[in-house]
This record gives C-alpha cells, sequence and structure tokens, in this order.
C-alpha cells in the first residue's frame, strides 16, 4: 500500500513517526494508503530544518525569491492535472472542480511572484533635523500552517507561497484524510528551486498541531478548518506568543430578493449549494427567499434540478457531484437529514437513499432539500457541509437581513436582485467577510484577501493578498540622523518638532 511520509528538509522521510492513518478513496470506500501522523518529535526536527534553511533564505533579495515563484508557477501550471487527479482520487470531488481548485491556488503564487513591491515599505525624508525615518517589513523566520481536508491544494496554497517569498520557512501540517497532493505540492517547490527546509509538510493530527502550537521557535500559526478547533487553535498559539490567524466553518445565506433573475437564482443554487458536495467553506447552504411567491418560484424550479444531479465518481466527466469524503463524515451528513424530518422541517427532496450501481461502497449522498426551516433548528443553526439545501422564508428584506446577521457565522453571504439600492444596502449592513452580489459564491480573488467575521475566523489578519503579506512579516521601522552631529549634551524631555 502506500505510504505518505513527511516531507522534511527536501526529502520524504518517516523519522519517529509510528502512528498511521489510513487514507480512502471516498468514491469507492477502497483504502488506498496510509499515513505517517506525526508527532513533537517531527516538528522538532521539521524545526530544526527550517531553521537551518531560514539562516540564508532570508537573505535572499525578494527578486530572487520572486523568480523562484515563478518557476513554481510554470510547475504546478504544467503539472495541475496530476494535481487534479490526486485530489480527485482522495477528496472526491470531480476532475473539473479539483482543476478549479488548483487554478485558485495558482494566482496566489502568481500573486507571489509580485512579491518586491508587496514588500516595499515608505521613506520619509526630514522627520527631524537631519533626521530620516524608513519602514519595512522583515520575515518573521518559521512560519505553520494547518489546513483542511477540503481544498488540499489551495488552502496550502493560500499560506506558504506568500510566507516563504517574504523570506519565512513554512512548516505544514496538512489534513490527514487527504495528504498525497499536499506531499506533491512541496516535491514542486523543491524542483523549483527553493532550498530544502524552507517548505516542510508534517503530516498528522491533533499531536503534530499541539507540538506546531508550543513550539517556541515558530512565531506564526495560519489555519484554516471547522470552528471549534480554530477557536483552539487562536488560544493556544496566542497563549505561546504567536502571531495567528484561524479561520473557521461557516452557514452561508442566500439572500433572494422577488425581483432577482430566477434562472440564474436557480442555476447558482445548484452550483453552490451542491458542487463538491457542499464541502466548501463558501457554499450556500441556506436560501432565504423574500416574500411567500419567491419561494414557491425557487421551490418549483429547484426539485427536478436536483432530483436530476449527476451524482458519481469524481474522475467520470459527466459527473457534476462526487461523493463525501469519508464514511464518518457520510454518516454525520445523513444524521443531519434525520435531525432535520425529527425538527419538523419538510424533506422535499430526500438524499439519503441514493446508491450508485457498482459503487456501492462509495459515500454518496444524493442532493437534498429541506423547506420551512425556521432558525430554532439544529439544521439551520449548525454547518453540516454536505449537499443539504435549507429553506427559510422571510417575510420582507429587514426580515432577511437580520437573519443574517443573528447567525453566529460570518464567513459568507450573497444577495440576488435586480435593484441596486437594495443590493448596496444589504452589502453595507450584513455582518459578514464576504458579499456577493448576483455572485452565489464570492470567493475575493487572490490579490484581494479572504476572510469572515464573527464566529468564522479568529485573529487579525485575512489570508492571502496583501493581508497575507503583513500577517507574514513583521514591521521595521529605522529612525537615521545624517550627519550624526556633535552631542549638545542629554535630552531628557521627549524628542518632538515642537
Ligand atoms: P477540521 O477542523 O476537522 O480540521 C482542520 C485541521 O485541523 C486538520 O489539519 C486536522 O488534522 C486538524 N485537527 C482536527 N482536529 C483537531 C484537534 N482536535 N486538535 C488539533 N487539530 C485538529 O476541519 P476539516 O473537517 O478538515 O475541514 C472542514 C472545515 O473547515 C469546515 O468547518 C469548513 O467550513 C472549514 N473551512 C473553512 C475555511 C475558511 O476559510 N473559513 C476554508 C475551508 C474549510
Amino acid at each position: 500500500m502506500k505510504k505518505i511520509e513527511h516531507f522534511i528538509g527536501g526529502n520524504f522521510t518517516s523519522i519517529t513517526s509510528k502512528e498511521t492513518s489510513l487514507v480512502y478513496n471516498p468514491a469507492t470506500g477502497e483504502n488506498i494508503a496510509e499515513v505517517s501522523l506525526g508527532n513533537e518529535s517531527c516538528i522538532n526536527q521539521a524545526v530544526e530544518s527550517a531553521k537551518v534553511a531560514f539562516q540564508k533564505w532570508s537573505l535572499e533579495t525578494p527578486l530572487n525569491r520572486a523568480r523562484k515563484m515563478f518557476k513554481l508557477k510554470e510547475i504546478v501550471e504544467t503539472r495541475k492535472d496530476d494535481l487534479a487527479k490526486l485530489i480527485t482520487l482522495e477528496h472526491g470531488k470531480t476532475f473539473d472542480d479539483a482543476l478549479g481548485e488548483v487554478g485558485r491556488g495558482l494566482e496566489v503564487i502568481e500573486f507571489a511572484c509580485g512579491i518586491p513591491s508587496h514588500l516595499a515599505g515608505n521613506f520619509t525624508s526630514d522627520v527631524g533635523t537631519a533626521v530620516d525615518s524608513w519602514s519595512d517589513y522583515r520575515p518573521i523566520g518559521i512560519c505553520a500552517g494547518i489546513t483542511p481536508f477540503n481544498f488540499p491544494v489551495m488552502v496550502p496554497l493560500w499560506m506558504f507561497p506568500i510566507a516563504i517569498a517574504c523570506g519565512n520557512c513554512f512548516i505544514l501540517k496538512p489534513s490527514e484524510r487527504d495528504p498525497s497532493s499536499t506531499s506533491m505540492l512541496a516535491e514542486m517547490v523543491l524542483e523549483a528551486g527553493i532550498p530544502p527546509g524552507v517548505l516542510n509538510v508534517v503530516n498528522g493530527g491533533k499531536s503534530a498541531v499541539d507540538a506546531i502550537l508550543s513550539h517556541p521557535d515558530i512565531g506564526s500559526v495560519s489555519f484554516v478548518g471547522s470552528t471549534p478547533i480554530a477557536h483552539y487553535v487562536y488560544h493556544e498559539a496566542a497563549k505561546y506568543g504567536k502571531k495567528v490567524q484561524a479561520m473557521g466553518g461557516a452557514k452561508n445565506h442566500m439572500v433572494v430578493m422577488p425581483d432577482a433573475d430566477m434562472d440564474l437564482v436557480s442555476d447558482s443554487i445548484m452550483g453552490s449549494v451542491f458542487g463538491s458536495a457542499g464541502e466548501r467553506c463558501m457554499a450556500i447552504s441556506v436560501v432565504v427567499p423574500v416574500g411567500q411567491e419567491t419561494g414557491e418560484i425557487i421551490r418549483k424550479n429547484i426539485i427536478s434540478k436536483i432530483e436530476n444531479l449527476k451524482i458519481g465518481p469524481g474522475i467520470d466527466p459527466s459527473s457534476e457531484m462526487g461523493p463525501l469524503v469519508t464514511k464518518d463524515h457520510l454518516n454525520k451528513v445523513r444524521q443531519y437529514i434525520d435531525k432535520g424530518v425529527q425538527e419538523g422541517a419538510e424533506l422535499v427532496v430526500d438524499g439519503r437513499n441514493f446508491s450508485l450501481q457498482g459503487y456501492e461502497n462509495g459515500y454518496f449522498l444524493g442532493g437534498s432539500f429541506f423547506d420551512h426551516v425556521n432558525t430554532n433548528m439544529s439544521i439551520y443553526k449548525e454547518e453540516i457541509f454536505g449537499p443539504v439545501m435549507s429553506m427559510v422564508r422571510a417575510n420582507d428584506f429587514n426580515d432577511a437581513l437580520d437573519m443574517v446577521n443573528k447567525h453566529e457565522y460570518g464567513n459568507g453571504t450573497a444577495i440576488f436582485t435586480s435593484d441596486g439600492g437594495v443590493a448596496r444596502k444589504f452589502s453595507n449592513e450584513c455582518q459578514i467577510g464576504m458579499v456577493g452580489i448576483n455572485v452565489p459564491i464570492p470567493v475575493p480573488v487572490a490579490y484581494h484577501s479572504f476572510g469572515g467575521w464573527k464566529r468564522s475566523v479568529f485573529g487579525g489578519h485575512g489570508v492571502y493578498g496583501m493581508e497575507a503579506v503583513r500577517f507574514y512579516t513583521r514591521l521595521k521601522t529605522i529612525t537615521g540622523r545624517w550627519p550624526a552631529g556633535k552631542s549638545s549634551g542629554a535630552q531628557y524631555t521627549f524628542p518632538s518638532n515642537n
């Protein structure tokens, strides 16, 4: 069976990992690989390797680091199909969707290619007599990233290209559920001429994460995953004095006004609720029609679309939706559907009995649609992370806005309308980090930054874009006097321009 090892100092190594975890093909339920689960000793070795690499890497000029990023971009672009195949094999999403994921990750590498200008500081002459002052951005040292299963290539690429382009070395702890594509990325980094030890990958679960959080030589932690773990990572990392950004879970609402283009609405619902089997932190999971008639139109338009979703293995080009990632996750999502029925929501389309000939052991679930959900139900309050849509009807715009704002999560939201004034009011007043206007999954492009509000985020900076450049650097401000001049005696008052 294939073994997935840690990647430390430019080599795959099984050092001191005795514990392992199995990796499955979710389309067939077959066990396809075994991944080493790292512990404190693996993290220590990765840190030692990063410390050695940092001595030279941090002294490379930003332009030279950018040149390596250009090379990495070329390699990832040339081998994007290989990465996408691995994503599909272990995650289950369709091949085209996996290619889209790689494409969005590539955009972050492209952003990192511009690092010389992103790192530019500022200079002010004559802040005092013969005194100048300038500020610039210096690397932190060793940064770490902990990533979720749902984007095994894109989310690591949200983090390490910018971190290493800023002059840091990086320790990446990918999800243990689909780690192969992340390992392939690490090989590509080496192939791009980025020295061994600049990027290290330690596989594992909680033990590896805890060793990262408490390691005294790791200066920053980036986390993307569920809210309870994001909250834990934020507190632990901060306790040890680290810079930390922790992105959590979501419950994204799509508000549909009566004047919206209803064809666009139903197509947008299908892609954003059921794409990637709902396993996206920016998936729409709650549709909020404003007015009874709007709700009836949506209901009528989407029932047959959900029933006719082409569900199949991700490698089949005709599949629109693949399986869920693991058997445990499949069971969890099924239990939520059971709970929704018990709680009294109307299960209009029931995906629980879906089965695919030839793939009976795969983790497939049909698309499900609950109507007449209310805000007290757990299927509304909690993140399901599966192909389940809840419709909560609102009487008017203010009801809908209030609902969005009262939810504990604040990752993404969207409004569909043909009224610019309504769209503007919604985007200004919603307490949400990423807002779409007639756009269902408003994931910001690489040169903006990604981040939710409320319990979808803990910590100060968004990921990628300029927010990441600030997160992965420390500000240094230098004040200098030339000519140095002769001392006119000790000054005991606070220097000022008066
Ligand atoms: P998860 O929280 O279970 O795991 C994320 C990472 O944390 C993994 O590397 C995992 O090994 C590690 N981990 C798991 N349990 C841990 C524990 N007890 N202690 C320490 N580390 C632990 O998340 P997941 O299931 O892999 O991914 C899905 C979740 O990620 C969803 O909640 C989704 O909304 C969220 N997500 C959020 C964003 C965002 O940017 N806001 C993006 C993608 C996914």
